[in-house]
């Protein structure tokens, strides 16, 4: 590189480097980066001559039209290439090599040479990966690291580490995101404006045809039946990159101009005659998911050959005759396909095959776990139905069919030596407390404990009061077990093992639980306490004292109770509230305080029932599907942002009324330019402009979860009449005095999301509103928003949701502990019920995957469950 040469690339990459830091927003240069390369083109001398410097343009091909990530992408790759001009001496011969041009094809069955063609110069030696022991594709195991590939540049190996990419399998499973067809392939006269085509041809003519930002190249392509022109708009370094004489493949739409047929910026690649090794043109070309680092073609290109070369060597897990009787694909070739199909019906055939596998992992996983639990030996409880029954006379309603169906299953469960794992599941207000606290009972009826935990301190508090309510009164034989601690400790009065102090915040709390401590400690009512992170010393000690001695039956908390220095006397129950929030790690926690206690988990979020095969496969369930009598139904109506007005009167009457009124806000980034207010400036608005005489709280994600719940309960005090909030509020908080919420920007949430929202009304006995504030035109959203306003009904939504979003959307989040489907689609029943038979097959023979032909298997399923309980 000569020193003029130098400078100019300097120039060139500090100018990459500005745009780079100001965001890729195109706005560094006057007329935009594209321009201003046709510009330094021009004016560089023979530095565009250099290959790195060709290279590093031919990143920024098409970049005023690229996203910013893309472009991100782009220049990072670009500077990064500039910079590889500097780390060596100026005049090594070696820069004057031309490194392998995007567009030259793998030699076909490459697998043995080394993946990226690339002298063997210290230079080049060096950009590898370091002291790594390398060698040929071939001779590796799937296991292999990418950087033992042999001659595997540095770059790309970090560009996968950041996608999660580390070793040949992790590859062969970095499935593409979509597929581009481009594999109308046709011979120039029969080309069809308007149409995807491909043709391929000799270059007759390559010529740059003006300047500045009017610059464009013109290509010209021939075969036997004619020719025609390929545009290529301000890309000056595609003349240096196509040659006369050379064959390629031109990919794209056919447009006419002046009566000619034309391409118009098309893709492109040199041709070779072996049709299987076109890659970028001419096929169902696969789009791989990308990241700063890699770039499209080297990724195709490296991918391809890594497939070649590995996917005949992939051993199945299953066996011939399985796959046979199932119609699945061998896994190799499911692999080769689904990165490079041969057509629609090979590629649909692959995703078949390896979302079968995804959901088979997943059945032989959640049935053995279900095994290994029944397994366990648990305490048997007696249930004592005149206790029941007493329950029931407190009760200021009748239970509902459906809760008595319910308590019926949790009953018979409880009589069983194995201990029980049943998922409650029902939706907003459908009465799962009531449920769980009949259950409750029975563990304290046969004389042990139990633990209530909910994911905030509020609900944990909420659940302490009404199982405190309810269960106080209910007269309960005391049983004693060999277990419970000391029955001295019950008999003794407690009060005398107290300082004077202690004694009088432990009847603070008492109190604060409305317990009276007499009616507490005379061996009649349940004793219930709460344990949160927010308790004094004193208070928690005595707590967990209480909770150790088994002075206390139940206890609600939060993940407090999972924390170590929890001890129970005698743990007989456990019952997991809005279970969406804990992991399966959490819930194991919280069952190992005990000896096998059985265990309830409910949650109010609907799930279709497929999903729930996949996520609660190992819990047995019960639905509540039937609301309490007597309930108002929530009117739910979508208005535009124009009838905020209209919904402000609304608010001041219900205000004026007595009630009180939810605002939720979609979280808003800063750098959204949307018209779409932050929580933050909501309450603001609505505090100074709209409600001064008001008193309006807001509630956002930037609290602590201490002051998260403070705010809380001032509202359900009624010490504010409106209450702003982001989606934080979205847990069973039960404020019955609330009858309207407002959701701004309702189209940014999703559908189950609303609907828990929704939930925070219609809690009492007055009427009450959802109004839905969105201008979204977008098809989807309408609908969304339609359902919501059509049906109260969470598991109908839930299948609309399902079906409009797929179920990531649907969760918003995903469920910690649950397996990641990268291939399977939640919604193909079909294929879930094909993979639980086969596991339900498989299992029956073979429960532990034992025998030799199951080895791999149990492996597979080890691995997949291993990566999933570590992302969860
Ligand atoms: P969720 O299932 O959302 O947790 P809750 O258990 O909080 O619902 O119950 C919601 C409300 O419905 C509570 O105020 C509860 O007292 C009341 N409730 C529960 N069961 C019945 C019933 N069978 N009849 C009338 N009201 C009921
Ligand atoms: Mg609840």
């Amino acid at each position: 590189m000569t020193e003029a040469e130098r400078q100019q690339v300097i120039v060139l990459g500090r100018l990459l480097a500005a745009e780079r830091r100001d965001g890729c927003a195109d706005r560094v240069t006057t007329d935009g980066l594209v321009a201003y390369l046709n510009q330094w083109s021009a004016a560089a001398g023979s530095a565009v001559r250099l290959p790195a410097v060709q290279r590093a343009l031919g990143c920024l091909i098409g970049y005023d039209g690229m996203t910013l990530v893309e472009r991100d992408q782009a220049l990072a790759e670009a500077i990064e290439v500039l910079r590889s001009l500097f780390r060596t001496a100026p005049t090594t011969p070696v820069e004057t090599t031309v490194p392998p041009s995007p567009a030259v094809n793998p030699a076909p069955n490459a697998g043995h040479v080394p993946v990226t063609k690339r002298n063997t110069s210290a230079r080049q030696s060096r950009k590898r990966a370091a002291n790594v022991d390398q060698r040929p594709l071939a001779e590796l195991n799937l296991d292999a690291p990418l950087e033992q590939i042999a001659g595997i540049d540095r770059r790309l190996v970090g560009g996968f580490r950041r996608l999660g990419v580390r070793t040949i399998r992790d590859l062969l499973y970095h499935f593409p995101r979509r597929y581009d067809d481009v594999r109308n392939r046709r011979s120039i006269s029969e080309l069809q404006v308007g149409a995807e085509e491909t043709v391929i041809g000799e270059v007759t003519d390559v010529r740059t045809i003006g300047a500045g930002p009017k610059l464009r190249v013109r290509v010209e392509v021939s075969d036997e039946t004619g020719s025609i022109e390929a545009i290529f708009f301000n890309q000056r370094w595609i003349a240096q990159q196509i040659r006369v004489g050379q064959t390629i493949a031109l990919s794209g739409k056919v447009t006419t101009f002046g009566g000619k047929r034309q391409f118009s910026s098309p893709r492109w690649e040199r041709y070779t005659p072996d049709p299987e090794a076109l890659l970028h043109t001419g096929r169902l070309v696969p789009i791989h998911p990308l990241t700063q680092g890699l770039h499209e073609n080297q990724v195709r290109r490296f991918i391809k050959q890594v497939v070649d070369t590995m996917a005949p060597q992939v051993e199945d897990h299953l066996p011939p005759v399985r796959l046979q009787h199932a119609r699945l694909l061998p896994l190799g070739e499911a692999l080769a396909q689904i990165h490079f199909p041969t057509d629609h019906t090979s590629l649909a055939a692959a995703r078949r095959r390896l979302g079968f596998d995804e959901f088979l992992f997943i059945q032989i996983g959640v049935l053995q776990r279900k095994r290994l639990w029944q397994q366990e030996i648990s305490y048997a409880f007696t249930i004592d139905m005149q206790v029941h029954a007493e329950l029931q006379r407190l009760l200021p309603f009748q239970l509902t069919a459906a809760q008595q169906r319910a308590i019926e299953e949790i009953f018979s469960d409880l009589r069983r030596p194995s201990p029980m794992a049943r998922l409650l599941q029902g939706d907003v207000g459908s009465g799962k407390t009531v449920v769980a606290a009949a259950a409750l009972l029975q563990a304290v009826a046969n004389g042990f404990q139990g633990a209530l935990m909910a994911p905030t301190e509020i609900l944990a508090e909420q659940h302490a009061k009404n199982l405190k309510q309810l269960l106080s009164r209910v007269r309960v034989p005391r049983k004693t077990t060999s277990a419970t601690a000391s029955s001295a400790y019950q008999q003794a009065d407690w009060r005398s093992l107290l300082d004077p102090e202690e004694a009088a915040q432990l009847a603070e709390i008492v109190s604060i639980l409305g317990m009276s401590p007499e009616e507490d400690m005379g061996g009649h009512g349940v004793r219930v306490a709460l344990l949160t992170g927010s308790l004094g010393t004193r208070e928690r000690r005595r707590v967990l004292e209480g909770i150790a001695r088994g002075e206390i039956d139940l206890v609600a908390g939060t993940h407090a109770l999972i924390t170590e220095t929890v001890q129970f006397a005698q743990l007989g129950l456990v019952v997991v509230d809005e279970q969406h929030r804990f992991g399966v790690e959490q819930r194991l926690r919280l069952k190992n305080k005990g000896y096998n206690p059985h265990m309830l988990v409910m949650t109010a979020t609907p799930i279709p029932r497929t999903l729930t095969m996949t996520i609660y496969g190992d819990l047995d369930v019960s639905v509540l599907n039937e609301r309490p009598p007597g309930r108002q139904e929530i009117r739910t109506k979508r208005v535009g942002r124009a009838e905020r007005a209209k919904v402000y009167r609304h608010i001041r009457k219900q205000v004026a009324g007595g009630r009180q009124v939810y605002v939720i806000c979609p979280l808003v980034e800063e750098s959204e330019k949307l018209d779409l207010p932050s929580a933050e400036e909501m309450y603001e608005r609505l505090q100074h402009e709209v409600f001064p005489d008001l008193r309006v709280a807001l509630l956002h994600g930037k609290l602590s979860a201490r002051e998260k719940d403070d705010v809380m309960r001032a509202f359900r005090d009624h010490q504010y009449d409106i209450l702003v909030a982001t989606a934080v509020i979205e847990v069973g908080i039960d404020v019955p005095n609330a009858t309207t919420i407002v959701i701004e920007g309702a189209e940014r949430f999703g559908l189950a999301q609303l609907h828990q929202f929704r939930g925070r009304v219609g809690r009492g006995h007055h009427q009450s509103y959802c109004i839905l504030i969105s201008d979204s035109d977008n098809q989807q959203s309408k609908e969304r928003l339609a359902a919501l306003e059509q049906t109260t009904d969470g598991f109908k939504l839930a299948e609309v949701d399902l079906q409009l979003r797929g179920p990531g959307e649907f969760f918003g989040t995903r469920q910690s502990g649950t397996p990641d489907l990268k291939m399977a689609q939640q919604g193909d029943t079909r294929l879930l019920a094909e993979a639980r038979a086969l596991a339900d097959a498989i299992l029956a023979d073979d429960p532990e995957l034992k025998r030799p032909e199951h080895d791999l298997l149990r492996r597979k399923v080890n691995d997949f469950w291993a990566a999933a309980t570590q992302s969860g």
